[in-house]
């Protein structure tokens, strides 16, 4: 049976890596994602198989999270996937910090003539411990920032650099007591000490980070919870539990470490600098203007895109704001009608969270094949008649290769301002999410069209509407 067991275990490692290699490309990720649930639910009913379980507790456990996770599942708007991934990180950081701990008082309670001394053991309970408790309230703070529960400007304390420090070297230092004196009375206590500290380090880390900063904390949260729940498999020796762990540590550090390259920063810079806060926002490039800029209305820009051979779509976070996505879709079927080619330029950063600009696309059912990766459009910029930025603003801020003192120098950036003429579609001047102000406003080439993006694009298709029907 046993050896059955672990034959069933290897299928669904198998099923995750290779449903997660589907999710790598849009057209494969829904028969991914059946894949990885497959494997899932293979390792779900082979462990039930298990002999000696108390399926009371069980059923228990499936039945209040089965209710929660469909509630909350059901309830949740798309832009509020940040928000239920941070909750369902801190769960899996919290369900092997429970793990650890259940596992540690068992250990300590063997009867003396079993007892053997495990330092492997204790070592992977007290990493579990660690790693689970500060992933479970990084993960509740992630969560209050989102959602606006907590205040999303960080919260820089004096000396927090110092007081985390101070807060890991002495939970480490409780970790080393506890492995080398496990059945002391004074172990007991540590762990308790270990697990409180854990619960304090998690909040003090992420509270200092602003909230337009969390999808790349929570990314890295999720890698922790995946580090937890690996360090859980080898607790309680389960091995398809040791593969998915080390699956979700390995992507979610992956997905970390994409979002910090694509904005040109290191996660040091992300964790440490308290990007957001007042003092950081004023060491920005200056914020001024940088000379005149030319408005445009929707029809002088119909004018000009009826007569567009090749267009490109350049979305950004305000097309998310303005829900323009639909729109968006009808001009583009509009300009193609009328002999254009269209594509849609994607930033890896673009909008507040990893594949934002996708899915509402997705939404608004823009074929896959015409979304376009910045390294594939840049080099034929020129070629461009006419990019329309709508509610982007750093993914396309020329200060990124143009001024090394910006905030943003070495960004990647999508150079529409090499096209042969760009809209800007915009309510003001105001600067997006850096802070930073965006010279390609003031260029030669470009026309800005202020106004909610989803008002000006639905005047531009009443242009070409109103053109039709006369
Ligand atoms: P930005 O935040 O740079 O700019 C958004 C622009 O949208 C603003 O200039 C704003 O100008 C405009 N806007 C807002 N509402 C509307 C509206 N209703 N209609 C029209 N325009 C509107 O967005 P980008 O997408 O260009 O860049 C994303 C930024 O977020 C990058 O700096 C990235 O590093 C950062 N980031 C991204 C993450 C991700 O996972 N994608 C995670 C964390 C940070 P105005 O107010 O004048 O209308």
């Amino acid at each position: 049976m046993d050896f059955a067991i672990q034959i069933a275990y290897i299928i669904s490692a198998i099923l995750f890596i290779y449903g997660l290699k589907m999710l790598g490309r849009a057209d494969t990720a829904n028969n991914g994602n059946r894949v990885s649930a497959a494997g899932m639910l293979l390792a779900i009913v082979v462990t039930l198989m298990t002999s000696g379980l108390s399926f009371g507790w069980i059923i228990a456990g499936l039945l209040i999270g089965t209710i929660i996770g469909a509630f909350v599942a059901i309830k949740i708007q798309m832009t509020e996937i940040p928000e239920m991934v941070a909750l369902f990180n801190g769960s899996g950081g919290l369900a092997s910090l429970l793990v650890g701990w259940a596992e540690f008082n068992k250990y300590v309670s063997q009867d003396a003539n079993v007892y053997h001394f495990d330092a492997f053991k204790l070592i992977v309970i007290f990493l579990a411990i660690l790693v689970g408790g500060i992933t479970f309230t990084g993960s509740v703070v992630a969560f209050g920032k989102l959602s606006g529960r907590l205040p999303g400007k960080p919260i820089l304390l004096p000396s927090r650099q110092i007081i985390n420090i101070g807060i890991l070297v002495l939970t480490l230092l409780a970790g080393v007591f506890i492995v080398a004196m496990p059945l002391s009375i004074a172990a007991k206590i540590f762990l308790a000490v270990a697990i409180i500290a854990a619960l304090i380090l998690g909040i003090m880390v992420v509270i200092p980070i602003g909230g337009a900063d969390m999808p790349i904390v929570v990314s890295l949260l999720n890698s922790y919870s995946g580090i937890a729940a690996s360090m859980a498999g080898f607790i309680i020796a389960n091995n398809v539990l040791i593969v998915a762990g080390a699956l979700v540590g390995a992507s979610g550090i992956i997905l970390t470490n994409i979002m910090c390259k694509a904005m040109n920063r290191s996660l040091a810079n992300v964790l440490f600098s308290g990007f957001g806060s007042d003092t950081a926002a004023a060491s920005g490039a200056s914020a001024q203007e940088q000379g005149e800029v030319k408005a445009l209305t929707p029809q002088d820009a119909y004018y000009m895109l009826e007569a567009a051979s090749s267009v490109i779509i350049v979305p950004g976070y305000g097309m998310a704001v303005a829900q323009a996505q639909h729109v968006v879709k009808e001009l583009a079927d509009i300009l193609e009608e009328n002999g254009a080619e269209v594509k849609y330029a994607i930033h890896p950063v673009a909008g507040r969270m990893p594949g934002h600009m996708n899915v509402l696309l997705a939404e608004a059912n823009v074929p896959y094949e015409q979304l376009v990766e910045p390294e594939d459009v840049n080099p034929n910029m020129e070629m461009v008649d006419i990019a329309i930025v709508i509610g982007a603003n750093d993914v396309v801020n020329p200060s990124a290769k143009e001024d090394e003192n910006s905030p943003l120098w070495g960004m990647p950036i999508i150079e529409v301002d090499r096209a042969r003429t760009t809209f800007i579609l915009k309510r003001s001047m105001n600067p997006g999410f850096s802070g930073v102000q965006n010279p390609l406003f003031f260029k030669e080439k470009s026309r800005m069209i202020f106004g909610d993006a989803k008002a000006t694009i639905s005047a531009m298709i009443s242009e070409f509407k109103d053109a039709q029907s006369d």
